[in-house]
């Protein structure tokens, strides 16, 4: 397999998939660019080597063209952070995009509009009538499935490499994310250094491991992490739970949560992942004292008491100082660590502290070092927040296609150019 840093790029004209889709204002400003930084190091060697590179992303879920989504309003800031003027294509099949990408010469962008503007970008049928029968949808998905085959080979036809630096949307088996790469060979098609990056990382994690391995599941509910929990149970040493899910497991093992977040259809869930968790010599860590409040406000009154008896009227907000140390102890004493979903209610200062010793915990252990991945949504933004994400080992720019890789699932856009 190539890799980005072995190949050079002079005299090809590249596809690129990035993920650029940014948050916007009301007035179509950028308020994170993060993600069009993560992929400058990519275009930038691309170009360097005097190749040249049509950019294609998605922005939004726009149901069709649709301004508001539009590419050209992050355009100036490519422009910017590449050091070059970038050429923009209104539409990415037109003829205008097969006329701008003929015509690129070395050293050379053209950014291509919102892939997402045509349905078969992500090959899923639009506008189906509510009542469709199960044939009409049946027709409908394969004709959108040739129009994705149609589409990726288009995109395809514009350029001599593909090179894949979207790991945001790594789980979608999208034309321009996986489909494309059928219409490259093996030595046409890379992954960029993003896309490496990340795969590394979660690697590194998962397959040549470190021990002791530490994963912290946190965040709002159990149900939304079954799989990763149960991928994470046969690879483990410890597993520490925390966040709203704490409470789950408190009332499955007959505690007292008050008004705690609790999913009372997952008890049993929680009693069989208490159980494998046995059955595979995995040390489950618990919470064991809370930081309670009497209404859900940063505002509330607080106190801290057992995990099991809290009171009516009264919810958990976060890990008491207890909790904290035990943490702390098991995370220190981690060679590779894990962190996904934040201890508590973050968002309110007087709920982040469990949150922050235990990223403060991670930094130690990194500082001793442990290898530390963090991703997943809401742990990005906790170590955003207390500023210590430049001292973690890796910080995952990927959402759910982090998650589905931790769970063990296949990411068609990793599998399209590599082969697994
Ligand atoms: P998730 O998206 O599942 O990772 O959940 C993250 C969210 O869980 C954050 O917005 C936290 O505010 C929330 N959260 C964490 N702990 C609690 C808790 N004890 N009660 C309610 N929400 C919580």
């Amino acid at each position: 397999m190539q890799t980005i840093d072995n190949f050079n790029f002079k005299g090809q004209k590249v596809f690129i998939r990035v993920d650029f889709n940014v948050p916007l204002d009301e007035k179509f400003n950028i308020t994170d660019d993060t993600r069009i930084r993560a992929a400058i190091p990519t275009l930038k060697k691309i170009l360097g080597d005097g190749g040249s590179v049509i950019i294609g992303s998605h922005l939004g879920r726009p149901k069709g063209v649709d301004s508001k989504y539009s590419l050209l309003h992050i355009l100036p800031r490519i422009s910017e952070l590449l050091g070059i003027p970038v050429d923009f294509a209104n539409d990415c099949l037109g003829q205008e995009a097969v006329e701008k990408s003929a015509a690129l010469q070395a050293g050379q962008a053209l950014l291509l509009e919102n892939l997402r503007f045509y349905a078969a970008e992500e090959g899923k049928p639009r506008g189906l009538a509510d009542d469709a029968s199960d044939e009409e949808k049946a027709a409908a998905k394969k004709a959108e499935k040739a129009n994705q085959k149609a589409m990726a080979k288009q995109l395809a036809s514009y350029a001599t490499v593909y090179v894949n630096d979207a790991f945001g949307t790594a789980h979608r088996a999208h034309a321009s994310t996986a489909i494309i790469a059928d219409y490259f060979d093996a030595d046409h098609k890379l992954f960029g250094y993003l896309m490496q990056n990340e795969i590394d990382a979660v690697e590194r994690v998962l397959k040549n491991t470190a021990r002791p391995f530490t994963a912290i599941m946190g965040g709002s509910k159990v149900s939304s992490k079954i799989d990763i929990i149960e991928n994470l149970l046969t690879k483990v040493d410890n597993l520490i739970i925390a966040g709203g899910m704490t409470y789950t497991f408190t009332k499955a093992m007959g505690g007292k949560i008050g008004n705690s977040i609790c999913e009372d259809d997952k008890l049993d869930l929680a009693l069989s992942l208490i159980q494998k968790a046995k059955d595979n010599g995995v040390n489950l860590v618990l919470a064991v004292d809370a930081k309670i409040a009497d209404q859900f406000s940063n505002d509330a009154n607080t106190q801290f008491v057992a995990v099991d008896a809290i009171p009516d009227g009264w919810e958990g907000l976060d890990i008491g100082p207890e909790t904290e140390k035990i943490f702390a102890d098991v995370i220190e004493n981690s060679k590779t660590i894990l962190w996904n979903g934040p201890t508590g209610v973050f968002e309110f200062d007087n709920f982040a502290g469990g949150s922050y010793a235990v990223g403060k915990a991670i930094v130690r252990a990194t500082q001793k070092g442990a290898f530390s991945l963090v991703g997943g949504g809401d742990s990005v933004a906790c170590v955003n927040k207390f500023g210590i994400a430049d001292q973690m080992s890796y910080v995952s720019t990927g959402g759910g296609a982090l998650l589905e890789f931790i769970e063990g699932k296949e990411l068609p856009g990793i599998k399209a150019i590599r082969g697994y």
